[in-house]
């Protein structure tokens, strides 16, 4: 994301000053002929104008594309700079807004954190960009895009790297990527249906890292995922959704052996993106799975 306003603002600020000395210029008027000197003023305000529109596009348009959009969108990471964590956002699909909810507006919270984010609704350009991150918070759920051996492997080899995995709420649902394997190894389970509305969240594990600052029990308008754990896996619950028979993880970490990985069912719209008990819960989680490799229940 920064890169791209980056590169516009450079851009801009090369025209600019292009415009200025054709302004500059056009005080020695005579040195250039009237009517060439009322050309180029035309056409570099006209090229200023257009510039400065593309630098208004950017946050603009994640709002206004269609809500399904795979398009790529030629964000990219800023240089490597120490103590900074590169976090990839990668979704798009069905049933959500992902260029404004998980896009744009995470990509706020994610850059507000400190972090370098970048962001695609795209699996291809994913993959392009996976190598160079050091956390991903995937939420995807076009099959053509995230289900494909090219982005699953590139998500397992990330996960081999012991890298960051952060797994939010429409990829925690039921898939058959990679053989069953994605959401055996990513979810731990899978959710086959869920609830929506109002409803309150219970923090299991108030002392672990990803709930710092989180409220121990709060009210969130969302989808409630009904998650179910695999048989023999390995998780820890840190928060829950519903009560009784209905209770059901909502955020939980996945033990695996090589990475971090933490699953958030929360997330179905601009209510929970804009929800500041799951902002600190996101924030938390990209920050915890950045700091270490392999299982850790703290
Ligand atoms: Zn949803």
């Amino acid at each position: 994301m920064g890169s791209f306003l980056q590169k516009t603002e450079k851009w801009l600020l090369k025209f600019r000053r292009f415009h200025q000395s054709v302004v500059m210029d056009s005080s020695r008027a005579f040195l250039i002929p009237m009517k060439r000197n009322t050309t180029a003023l035309t056409l570099a305000l006209a090229v200023c104008s257009l510039s400065f529109a593309a630098s208004q596009q950017t946050n603009t348009d994640l709002e206004k594309m269609p809500a399904n959009s795979t398009q790529a969108l030629g964000q990219t990471f800023s240089e490597r700079k120490a103590g900074v964590t590169r976090v990839l956002l990668a979704g798009s699909g069905s049933a959500h807004h992902f260029p404004r909810d998980f896009i744009k507006i995470d990509s706020e919270i994610l850059t507000k954190a400190g972090h370098d984010v970048a962001g695609t609704l795209n699996g291809e350009e994913a993959v392009g960009l996976l190598p160079e991150a050091d956390v991903i918070v995937f939420s995807g759920n076009d099959g053509g895009q995230w289900g494909t051996p090219k982005f699953q492997a590139a998500l397992n080899t990330h996960a081999d790297a012991g890298k960051g995995i952060v797994i939010l709420h429409a990829a925690a649902w039921k898939w058959n990527w990679d053989g069953g394997n994605y959401n055996k190894r990513f979810v731990a389970g899978f959710s086959p249906s869920h609830g929506a509305g109002e409803f309150e969240v219970d923090i299991n594990a108030p002392d672990h890292a990803i709930m710092q600052g989180v409220a121990e029990n709060f009210k969130i308008r969302d989808e409630s995922y009904r998650h179910e754990f695999m048989k023999d896996a390995d998780a820890t619950v840190l928060a829950t959704n519903g009560k009784g028979a209905d209770e059901h993880a909502s955020v939980w970490t996945v033990n695996d052996p090589k990475a971090r990985i933490v699953v958030i069912t929360l997330g179905h719209d601009v209510n929970s993106h804009n929800n500041e008990q799951f902002k600190s819960i996101l924030t938390n989680a990209v920050k915890w799975v950045s700091e270490g490799t392999g299982p850790t229940k703290k």
